[in-house]
């Protein structure tokens, strides 16, 4: 079975074919355009310039995945697209351009969550079958959030950022010393020539039945350490240790959190996905911890971290062969949750309250505080 899958939640516009076979579901051919360098001087998303792009790229990208695998548009069997959760006006066009797409070839149109992608899609890049169940860890810079994936749609939600997500808080803290959007990468950099020793930075480990994230504390340790020592003018190095301890102080946090809610879980395996998995160290603490503990660890690589159709069509695909009913696909959700109804009431309320506080500061850029949102918190909800 081969489903084409569209995703455009945010400014990313991206179309894949993938092709279901006995053992796992396969991407045949997958392109992303970025509008990164676009928006980058807004210092955010514009959400009309991004649906603009979303309406000239769709017309494009889709006849150039189907080029690159050699096949007439007959030849799928579904079309799938992102019903959220996201930004709505983005959501709505990659929505529309396959709901139109299904109707012309008189083929099944079909909803994907945007965080069931995530979650799936360290197996897909590792061509594996999606194994349930396990305990995925999602890391981006709108979310970060453990889960107990019981089944398709049987999902638990373990814990969650009670403030800043965690590639939020590598973008912030970028911010602070005077390094370029996204920070991570560029955090990463820094951190490769410093000693992650040499700052005492705050982690807020587990606590008994409690596996919620915050990085607020550590965000305002490393604001505190850099206003007060004038060395970081100076003498880099100062810089370089600063970023290596809080980089170090992230990773353990995420991996221990990680860890335990497996063993909370009582499952053997742990998927995780988002862009903040770009991070070398990230992965091999996480290669190592799980290494020693005997879990089964599944990451995504570094093209299914951050938002691909693949995951998309694959979650589509998966449920198609599996029997499972997917979504109608007949409207787009901006606040779609994951979770069971009171779940999502609770994501709702802290998306609205950390997307009103990030839109405040792009007023200062010239444009109304409608119209930016932070590179992100679209994906909050
Ligand atoms: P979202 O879709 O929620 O905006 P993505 O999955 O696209 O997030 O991931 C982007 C986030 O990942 C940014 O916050 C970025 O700083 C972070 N990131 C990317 N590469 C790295 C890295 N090497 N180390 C740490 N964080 C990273
Ligand atoms: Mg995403």
């Amino acid at each position: 079975m081969r489903v084409l899958g569209i995703e455009t939640s945010c400014d990313e516009t991206a179309v894949a074919l993938v092709e279901t076979n006995p053992w796992s579901t396969d991407i045949l051919a997958q392109v992303i355009s970025s509008q990164i360098e676009l928006h980058r001087p807004y210092g955010g998303v514009v959400p009309e310039m991004a649906t603009r792009e979303h309406l000239r790229n769709l017309p494009l990208l889709v006849p150039q995945v189907m080029k690159e695998v050699n096949l007439s548009l007959d030849a799928i069997d579904a079309v799938a697209a992102t019903e959220g959760p996201g930004l709505a006006s983005s959501l709505l066009i990659g929505h529309s351009y396959a709901r139109a797409l299904a109707i012309a070839l008189s083929k099944p149109m079909i909803g994907v969550n945007h965080l069931e992608g995530h979650l799936i899609s360290p197996f897909l890049a590792n061509r594996r079958a999606v194994e349930f169940p396990f305990v995925g860890l999602i890391a981006s810079g709108g979310h970060t959030l453990l889960v107990h994936a019981l089944g398709w749609d049987r999902y638990l939600k373990l814990g969650s950022t009670v403030d800043d997500a965690a590639g939020e808080a590598f973008d912030k803290v970028a911010k602070l010393i005077g390094l370029p959007y996204p920070g991570g990468p560029e955090i990463e950099k820094m951190a490769l020539k410093g000693n992650p020793e040499a700052f005492g930075l705050p982690r807020s480990f587990p606590e008994r039945d409690n596996l919620n994230f915050s990085f607020s504390g550590l965000k305002t340790a490393v604001r505190f350490f850099y206003e007060k020592s004038p060395q970081m003018q100076t003498e880099p190095e100062w810089a370089y240790d600063l970023c290596a301890s809080f980089q170090k102080a992230v990773v353990d946090v995420l991996v221990r959190k990680a860890v335990a809610a497996v063993a909370q879980s009582r499952v053997e395996r742990l998927a995780v996905s988002g862009g903040v998995l770009c991070n070398k160290m990230l992965r091999e603490e996480l290669e190592f911890t799980c290494y020693e503990a005997g879990i089964d660890l599944v990451l995504a690589d570094a093209a299914s971290c951050t938002d691909n159709a693949g995951m998309i069509a694959g979650v589509a695909a998966e449920k198609l062969a599996a029997g499972v009913e997917p979504r109608c696909g007949d409207d787009i959700n901006p606040n779609l949750s994951l979770f069971a109804s009171s779940e999502a009431d609770g994501d709702a309320a802290r998306g609205l309250s950390a997307a009103i506080k990030l839109k405040n500061r792009q007023a200062k850029k010239g444009l109304q505080e409608e119209d930016v949102v932070a590179p992100g918190e679209v994906e909050v909800w």
